[in-house]
């Protein structure tokens, strides 16, 4: 069964256009754009434009297509934000929050690209 979504969310209203975003870059199935709170200075949100709540939401329910375009996608914005560790970038951190746990704010699935600086730990001991 695939998660209820809630077609009002911020970055449905994104997709549609409703409201403005700062894109990186833009294919038929994903939109990256910058977090408008960044957290470090490269900070890209990756996000599928179907209707998906979580990535095992995503996983489970959207095409081989678009789970194809969406990491390509992030790995493309990867390279134009020149954090590759390979290109000298120094490296990046890729975050996905899924559920109350994990205070996911918005409830359509996203990538978060971060970058630019040291990033510290992962998590911080409970
Ligand atoms: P999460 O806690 O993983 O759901 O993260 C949601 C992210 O969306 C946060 O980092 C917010 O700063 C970001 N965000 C919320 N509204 C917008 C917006 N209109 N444009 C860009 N980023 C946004």
């Amino acid at each position: 069964m695939p998660y209820a979504y809630d077609d009002q969310n911020i970055f449905a209203k994104i997709i549609r256009g409703e409201i403005p975003n700062d894109t990186v870059l833009e294919t038929d199935h994903t939109l990256a754009f910058r977090d408008i709170h960044p957290q470090a200075p490269a900070h890209v949100l990756v996000i599928p434009k179907g209707r998906y709540v979580t990535f095992d939401d995503f996983c489970a329910n959207a095409s081989d297509a678009e789970i194809l375009d969406f990491h390509r996608t992030a790995s493309k914005v990867c390279e134009m934000l020149g954090v590759n560790p390979g290109a000298g970038g120094g490296g990046y951190r890729t975050v996905g929050n899924a559920g109350e746990v994990a205070i996911q704010e918005v409830p359509h699935y996203h990538l978060h690209i971060l970058g630019g600086r040291p990033l510290g730990r992962m998590l911080q001991p409970a």
